[in-house]
């Protein structure tokens, strides 16, 4: 938990603003079912008091749970309809390693932080990349190991033992809001890459259209997501770590349609047929960058 000496991670500025103001937070402790991918429903329109640097315009949430008790709701997490969106997700990573393969191409070794149930990783070794995965929830690493044969570890990116400079790609998809100390884990995947190597994160976009529009009732406004990036932010926490940013931009994500109306209404459409939509809300950035010697 942080006092009031805390200081922006990004620029170590302390005077901040309220950007939102806390929302029907509830006192209990943070559940696994709010800690996967596609959460509860339920969890939405919840969190803690969100501020802005004064300063830099980072925007944070101060957290409402403490790092032990983090750690076990995303241990325990199980997310069966994540496959619900299987095609939509490959087709997706498929675009993404177009983009990566612009940097640099396979064969390497490819390491995937947070990478739940693996569908990234076997995009990427149909690809050609040698891969490796880290994943906290255990029921998602098990799917990855057994579902997919990947190499996946069950465990937490921070504490976990690598050799540093044995990665040309490290790979994190919408994950690093979810670290209580990013800065701390970007460090560290910057020692685990080779020289030259590349890195590439996605996260939650702030600065979107879709967050301005909706402000406050923007749904990944959740107790889990501790830091709301905009473009500039992010370039600016990532170029601190050590690295050059190559290419940011926008991920467009497809929905099946069915499996958007079921998870809004919580009524059952899958009798529908499944229609595959783009959702261009620029909710989603992601760069590219490359590791600098430090
Ligand atoms: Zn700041």
């Amino acid at each position: 938990m942080r006092d009031n000496n805390w200081l922006c991670i990004i620029c170590g500025n302390q005077k901040k603003s309220i950007f939102y103001k806390e929302k029907r937070m509830p006192r209990n402790k943070i559940s696994p079912g709010e800690a996967v991918c596609t959460g509860e429903i339920g969890a939405r329109g919840r969190h803690g008091k969100i501020w802005k640097c004064d300063n830099c315009g980072f925007i944070y949430q101060e957290p409402t749970f403490s790092e032990s008790e983090l750690n076990i709701a995303y241990k325990g997490g199980t997310d069966e309809i994540y496959f619900e969106q299987f095609k939509e997700r490959e087709y997706l990573f498929e675009k993404c390693l177009d983009r990566i393969h612009k940097f640099i191409k396979p064969p390497g070794k490819m390491l995937d932080i947070g990478c739940n149930a693996g569908i990234f990783l076997n995009v990427a070794r149909r690809l050609g990349w040698k891969t490796w995965g880290i994943e906290p929830s255990s029921w998602a690493a098990r799917v990855a190991r057994e579902r997919f044969e990947l190499k996946v570890k069950t465990g937490v990116f921070e504490t976990a033992r690598y050799k540093p400079n044995s990665y040309d790609v490290i790979t994190s998809w919408d994950v690093l809001e979810h670290f209580v100390d990013p800065v701390g884990v970007l460090d560290k995947m910057h020692k685990l890459l080779k020289k030259d190597g590349v890195l590439v994160l996605s996260t939650i976009n702030i600065k979107s259209w879709f967050s301005r529009l909706l402000g406050p009732h923007w749904p990944w406004l959740i107790r889990i997501h501790l830091w709301y990036f905009t473009p500039k932010t992010f370039k600016r926490m990532v170029e601190n770590s050590g690295f050059k940013v190559l290419w940011m931009g926008q991920q467009i994500r497809w929905f099946s349609f069915p499996y958007l109306l079921t998870r809004f209404t919580g009524k059952n459409f899958s009798w529908m047929p499944a229609i595959s939509l783009p959702a261009p809300t620029g909710d989603i950035i992601y760069l590219v960058a490359r590791k600098k010697a430090k």
